[in-house]
């Protein structure tokens, strides 16, 4: 029997994972294949992590949707796999029996989520626009909204903080799905293990002053540069949001808010070279005409296959500058001066470029710090999940049944990822063994999928 109360539940399953990006899903699938019972805790509207958000990835240059939805589509679909959107860890408890007992909440998203046919009439309907996230701020969302076209769930929400209450969505949704009454929800999972796949956050440009800390409009960020480039793009081209025009002379600046311990982020953040030198080659794609110049301190094309990519794009055209941009300053009609010392010649030069993007650095996720009963998780100097044995043991945090995979325990790459992933779940299959079972026998809870 699965024990309920008003708003609050409690339910078993072998392991619970925070964070269903792609080292949360590929975790959770290798799992639920070998038979375990999985829980999916993802804060964000939609699973997928930031990679359903990329454009294509290097060094392949595959289309990084077509990659990501196979599984976001199977995890959804799969018996073994329990997913529940818009929704954090509170507390974590360990009991005297080994069993991690994880108290999670479901923010209310306003939308009866089996009513609700994703037809987006509420969207239509509603009058506010506001910035949408998920095209990183470069064009506006209406408050009632689909999170993306291709999220999973494919489910409206109402944006709450935003909302002015004037029903036009209710009035337009057929079903009747919106439920102004919705509350928050609470769930207790007793566990085995729990796997922390909560990935990184992107390091904020505004923290840059001398790189106009976020004022000037045609600085972008790679993430922004990214949504330009995927088939769901917001223009239909690649444009400089401060006028829509289209870009001649695009530079990107490398290891802006990586080694650089004046902005707090002493270390590599090991994607960003990579990113770059793929967009470079999707904006020439996109944009024939156009000179991409890319200023550097040493490219770290260290994987199988990225420096032949690197090879690739110099070959397509693309200049490197090893230099370190010093300043950027915003000209009348839009464009950028970059001032930089061009280490080959030792000279400081200064280059016009129409469009500047910056090749930010990734940061620790610290949503971790915030979770009650996790204060003994050890982190490393960076914020990063600490791994007990870097070298034998690296996916094992000290604390026991919980385990990291993905860009939680450092910066690494998608194929890094997905390997940490295999890896945890070969470890943590081994450490659930029965689990379920026994704590059925013992409890008289059912687990979820019964
Ligand atoms: C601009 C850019 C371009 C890139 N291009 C490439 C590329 O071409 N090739 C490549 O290999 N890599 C690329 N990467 C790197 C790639 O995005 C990462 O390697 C990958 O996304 C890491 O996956 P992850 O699952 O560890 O983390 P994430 O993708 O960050 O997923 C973590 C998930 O956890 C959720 N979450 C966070 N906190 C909580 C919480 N407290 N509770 C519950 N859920 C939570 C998040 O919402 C998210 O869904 C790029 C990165 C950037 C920024
Ligand atoms: S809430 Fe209603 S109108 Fe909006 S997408 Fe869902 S079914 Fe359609
Ligand atoms: S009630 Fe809120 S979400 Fe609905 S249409 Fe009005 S502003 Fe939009």
């Amino acid at each position: 029997m699965e024990q309920n109360m008003k708003n609050s539940s409690v339910k078993v399953a072998d392991t619970l994972i925070l964070g269903g990006g792609i080292a949360g899903l590929e975790a959770a699938l290798n799992l639920a294949n070998t038979g375990h019972q999985v829980v999916i805790v993802e804060k964000d509207l939609s699973i997928g992590g930031r990679m359903i958000h990329l454009s294509k990835v290097f060094p392949t240059l595959d289309c990084s949707a077509c990659i990501t939805t196979p599984k976001v589509s199977e995890a959804s679909r799969h018996p073994g796999i329990h997913i529940q959107v818009n929704t954090g860890a509170k507390k974590l408890a360990f009991d005297a029996k080994g069993h991690w007992h994880v108290h999670v909440q479901t923010e209310p998203r306003f939308v009866n989520e089996s009513l609700c046919t994703g037809c987006q009439d509420c969207e239509r309907a509603c009058p506010v626009v506001v910035k949408d996230e998920y095209q990183y701020n470069l064009v506006g969302r209406k408050v009632a909204y689909i999170p993306f076209s291709i999220a999973s769930p494919r489910i409206a929400a109402i944006d709450i903080e935003n909302c002015i209450l004037c029903g036009a969505c209710e009035k337009a949704c057929v079903p009747g799905a919106i439920d102004f009454s919705q509350e928050p929800v609470q769930t207790e999972w007793i566990v085995k293990s729990v796997i922390i796949a909560s990935g990184f956050t992107l390091f904020d440009p505004d923290q840059i002053e001398r790189y106009g800390g976020g004022k000037f409009k045609n600085v972008v960020t790679a993430m922004q540069m990214e949504r330009q480039l995927v088939p769901t793009r917001p223009f239909n081209t690649v444009l400089r949001p401060g006028d829509g025009k289209i870009p001649d002379k695009v530079a990107y600046v490398l290891c802006a808010g990586s080694r650089d311990g004046t902005v707090g982020n002493p270390i590599c953040s090991q994607i960003c070279c990579m990113y770059s030198i793929k967009q470079a080659q999707l904006i020439l794609g996109a944009l024939p005409m156009a000179d991409v110049t890319v200023y550097y301190l040493h490219i770290r094309s260290f994987g199988k296959g990225f420096d032949e990519f690197y090879q690739q794009a110099k070959k397509m055209d693309v200049s490197f500058i090893k230099g370190k941009i010093g300043k950027i300053s915003e000209l009348e009609n839009g464009d950028l001066m970059l001032r930089y010392e061009d280490i080959a010649s030792g000279k400081i030069k200064e280059a016009k470029h129409d469009m500047v993007v910056l090749s930010v650095g990734i940061l620790a996720n610290r949503d971790i710090e915030k979770i009650s009963g996790l204060e003994n998780l050890e982190l490393d100097p960076f914020h990063y999940l600490k791994q007990r044995q870097e070298m034998s043991n690296p996916f094992k945090t000290n604390l026991p049944g919980i385990f990291m995979a993905g860009t939680a325990s450092g910066p690494m790459d998608i194929p890094d990822s997905i390997l940490s992933a295999g890896a945890v779940s070969a470890m943590v299959t081994k450490y659930n063994k029965g689990f379920v079972e026994s704590i059925i026998n013992s409890l008289t809870i059912s687990s979820w999928n019964e």
